[in-house]
């Protein structure tokens, strides 16, 4: 007997994992060089020397007993000491160790944060398109999902849908810059407006309205673009990042969330979310890569790799007349299907041994989305592929 909750769950299943399997499968049937997977934002280039060196000497040199034993339930102290450092050099913050609780990773992060902070029944807004992901998180705490949509021309937030959409029981907006699955960075106009919203709406209802900056592609930014730190924009931001992605750490489950002192009920906030890590059954964040990647805060993963796959790909499908969101973030295309229902693009696409993802998987129809953490042969031999997809939609 399974409950009714997990039984919805597996009905509406991740369409990335399903299509991640069927690129395995057709892999097996037709060599991997045959296929041009781009369905899984699995990073495709190896996590910095340096996390190897560290891991090696904290095992060397330090008391096994306290590096794989439990510590308190929010990490070590000082891991959470040298992060809030590393944060206050770079953003001009100023954050103290009491301020992080390290999570496993970014989902981990997302998952206690709502456990801490939401009933049943409270809204969750997220922009269109999104990590959809965010619908299952939002559903282990009966909360309710409210989408707002894009504006199609840059896919930044329509924002009059935005502040349509507010009402008194919105607990919380997800933003996540740079964005999965379009690739766009939000502008720093787009993002005071938000704040301005929110302050705005917070004032009229007499609510606490938490934005919640998920930020595992913090670093993954391309054409000079800044990285960006969400806190100095809207007092009740809290912070969920991930090393998943900057430092391709992803299976080690490594992440932390930022509770600064000017949010809304700050103290008891980090409280409960460390209550909440506990309960929910992660008790700590693993214990060696917490003391690992406080070693690496300075370390850098390989961004030209991506952004030589970004340039191919962008331009080798814009040369083939798809039209694409150029991407300046993250390591994700955005690719607006030539037919209005994109599974049927999708597809076609696996005629050709491309493995894309639907747009719907994100709450948003009508596109598809490329993962190009994949090898640069990938991207350059996926080409004549994707020339056979256009000339079959008369491109
Ligand atoms: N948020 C977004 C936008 C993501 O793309 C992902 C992973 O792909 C996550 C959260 C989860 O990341 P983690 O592996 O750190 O749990």
């Amino acid at each position: 007997m399974l409950s009714k909750k997990i039984k919805q769950a597996m009905a509406g299943s991740s369409a990335i994992r399903a299509m991640f399997m069927e690129g395995k499968e057709m892999a097996a049937r037709y060599g991997a060089e045959n296929v041009y997977d781009f369905s899984l934002g699995n990073p495709a280039t190896p996590a910095p020397e340096k996390i190897k060196t560290a891991i090696y000497d904290i095992l060397d040199k330090e008391d096994p007993l306290v590096v794989h034993g439990y510590m308190a339930n929010a990490g070590y102290e000082e891991v959470r000491e040298a992060i809030a450092e590393n944060l206050n050099e770079r953003f001009g913050t100023n954050f103290h160790g009491k301020n992080l609780i390290m999570t496993v990773g970014a989902a981990g992060g997302l998952n206690i944060i709502f456990k801490t902070i939401l009933d049943p029944g409270n809204e969750v807004m997220v922009f269109a398109p999104y990590f959809g992901e965010y619908k299952s998180y939002a559903a282990n705490f009966d909360a309710k999902i409210v989408e707002v949509m894009p504006n199609e021309a840059d896919f930044m937030p329509d924002l009059a849908d935005f502040e349509r959409k507010i009402t008194k029981d919105t607990r919380a907006v997800i933003i996540n810059n740079p964005n999965n699955p379009t690739g766009v960075v939000y502008s720093d106009a787009t993002l005071k407006e938000i704040a301005r919203i929110l302050t705005a709406k917070e004032e009229e209802f007499g609510t606490d309205i938490y934005l919640i900056s998920d930020e595992p592609y913090r670093e993954l930014v391309y054409d000079g673009v800044q990285e960006n730190f969400l806190t100095k924009y809207y007092k009740d931001t809290l912070v969920g990042y991930s090393f998943s992605k900057s430092l391709s750490l992803p299976g080690e489950r490594i992440g932390y969330v930022v509770v600064p002192d000017e949010a809304a009920d700050s103290a008891e906030l980090i409280e409960g979310i460390t209550v909440s890590n506990r309960t929910l059954g992660f008790v700590n964040a693993p214990s060696l890569i917490q003391k690992a990647v406080a070693e690496c805060l300075k370390e850098k993963t390989n961004l030209e790799f991506y952004d030589r796959n970004r340039i191919a790909l962008y331009e080798g499908l814009t040369k083939l007349g798809f039209t694409c969101i150029k991407p300046q973030g993250a390591f994700y295309l955005w690719l607006k299907s030539p037919v209005a229902k994109e599974e049927e693009f999708v597809e076609a696409a696996k005629k050709y041994h491309l493995i894309l993802v639907k747009g719907s998987a994100f709450g948003y129809g009508g596109y598809v989305r490329l993962a190009y953490c994949t090898s640069y042969e990938t991207v350059v031999n996926s080409m004549q592929a994707f020339a056979k997809l256009a000339a079959e939609y008369g491109l």
